[in-house]
């Protein structure tokens, strides 16, 4: 367990409502760098919202969030556990050049840019009207967005709009099966398909710039970072397991560490401690060099 952790605040993007958090721990970092070792958006979305809900001060429902607030929250607890600056490989945007950069990312700097508006409201016929929203984590899992996901296809594009829609003559979309809401949008005209696109296009979006000017070309680079796969493998960018793994079997098995004190640190707590450590041992390395140099001396003066 975790005892007087820090507490930060938030805003959450969508509703504007206040949450507090605390940094999450190293165990915690651990179940991140596995859906990391994954690399789909399921498994992704899966320990974000297991890290989100476990780092909020009170209940949140994460399946009630939009998308871009998760993204939000998590880039924003990751720089409260982690730190602020995450140090990224960026190939040059230069096609003949695409040389490989590291690059010092401040995370802090992420933005939530708006889209302009669109009505949220559709009717599609004298009949039927729609209330349209923007698509949150639980209508993402429910219509298994990330599965196979291109962006292009017709099948993704009718998850998409599915997704987006919140009511149907003011019953809320989570009373019918998929099936039945999938059929439901196949069935719409272009017109109305395009009016719950041009909504889906307002959704604000969450991005950072990654500005730097490439060592090889000197291209002057401006990426642009968003959607939650890229966002996680910029804040995952330092952990791998291989390592994670290595150093605390070091840090237990040579200077007393137990795992439980090790997995309940916070991840830039347990970075200060391997800091010091290998200060430390720099320190002793030399001191020892130093003696030994010594009684050789000695012995040679006998
Ligand atoms: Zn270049």
């Amino acid at each position: 367990m975790i005892y007087m952790a820090p507490v930060y605040e938030l805003t959450i993007p969508s509703s504007g409502k206040r949450m507090h958090f605390r940094p999450y721990v190293v165990s915690e970092e651990k179940v991140l760098a596995m859906a990391g070792e994954a690399d789909d958006i399921k498994s992704i979305i899966t320990a974000v919202k297991r890290i989100v809900s476990a780092c909020a001060d009170s209940p949140i429902d994460v399946d009630s969030l939009c998308l871009f607030d998760l993204e939000y929250l998590f880039i924003n607890i990751r720089a409260k556990s982690v730190g602020e600056i995450s140090r990224v490989k960026i190939a040059c945007s230069d096609e003949s050049c695409n040389t490989y950069n590291d690059v010092n990312l401040d995370l802090s700097k992420t933005k939530v840019v708006t889209n302009g508006t669109a009505d949220s409201t559709v009717a599609l016929s004298d009949e039927v009207t729609l209330t349209l929203q923007y698509i949150t984590v639980g209508a993402y899992e429910r219509f298994e967005v990330g599965k196979d996901y291109d962006g292009t296809s017709v099948e993704t594009l009718m998850k998409l709009l599915a997704c987006s829609i919140k009511t149907i003559n003011g019953v809320p979309t989570t009373e019918y099966a998929v099936d039945e809401l999938l059929h439901f949008v196949e069935s719409f005209s272009r017109d109305s398909i395009q009016k719950i696109q041009s909504f889906i296009e307002t959704t604000p979006v969450v991005q950072t710039v990654i500005e730097f000017k490439c060592k090889k070309c000197k291209k002057e680079n401006a990426i642009t970072v968003s959607g939650i796969g890229a966002f996680f493998k910029v804040a995952m960018a330092h952990m791998s397991l291989m390592n994670y793994y290595k150093e605390n079997f070091a840090m237990m098995q040579h200077h007393g560490y137990s795992l439980a004190e090790l997995e309940n640190m916070i991840p830039w707590e347990r970075e200060i401690y391997l800091a010091l450590l290998s200060e430390h041992i720099v320190q002793e390395n030399e001191r020892i060099a130093k003696q030994n140099a010594e009684i050789k001396a000695k012995s040679r003066g006998r």
